[in-house]
């Protein structure tokens, strides 16, 4: 830690920054891949890979729903926060089913373990995830109680 640094620079679990790079516009923007043949969609991206259902080659980038229901809800709590994501403990973990179908693993933040059940909806937000071996912040999605 220093005056650049002020956080706690995480080394239990490093991230590739070509890789993070090259899947940005999946953080971002929750881009994952559809079938040009039979419509099929995946999160996160197949890349150079074809379709597991029709075995179609044909894969078009593909911006998925931002907003869904919670299907299944993990607490992490250790009873501390883990290194490298943050002061919140417990996390919430979830199984998000996406309005156009696609099932997705996220962190709900600002949200009660009481509030985030089965069944709440929830939309995306964009979020510091943690940080890369270079000392740059990555950024990307994770999703909110959606509150009107
Ligand atoms: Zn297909």
């Amino acid at each position: 830690m220093n005056d650049q640094f002020p956080e706690i620079l995480p080394r239990l679990e490093s991230y590739s920054t070509m890789r993070t790079w090259r899947e940005r516009f999946g953080r971002y923007l929750l881009r994952g891949s559809r079938c040009a043949d039979c419509g099929s969609k995946w999160f996160p991206r197949r890349d150079g890979l074809n379709c597991p259902k029709c075995a179609g080659l044909k894969l078009e980038d593909y911006d998925c729903a931002r907003a869904g229901t919670i299907d299944v809800v993990q607490k992490e709590d250790m009873g501390y926060p883990v290194m490298g994501y943050g002061e919140t403990a417990p996390r919430l973990v979830c199984t998000i089913k996406l309005d156009d179908g696609v099932t997705i693993l996220s962190e709900i933040v600002d949200a009660s373990p009481e509030e985030a059940v089965p069944g709440a909806r929830v939309k995306m937000v964009f979020r510091k995830h943690k940080r890369e071996e270079t000392g740059a912040w990555m950024y990307g999605y994770m999703f909110a109680m959606e509150r009107d």
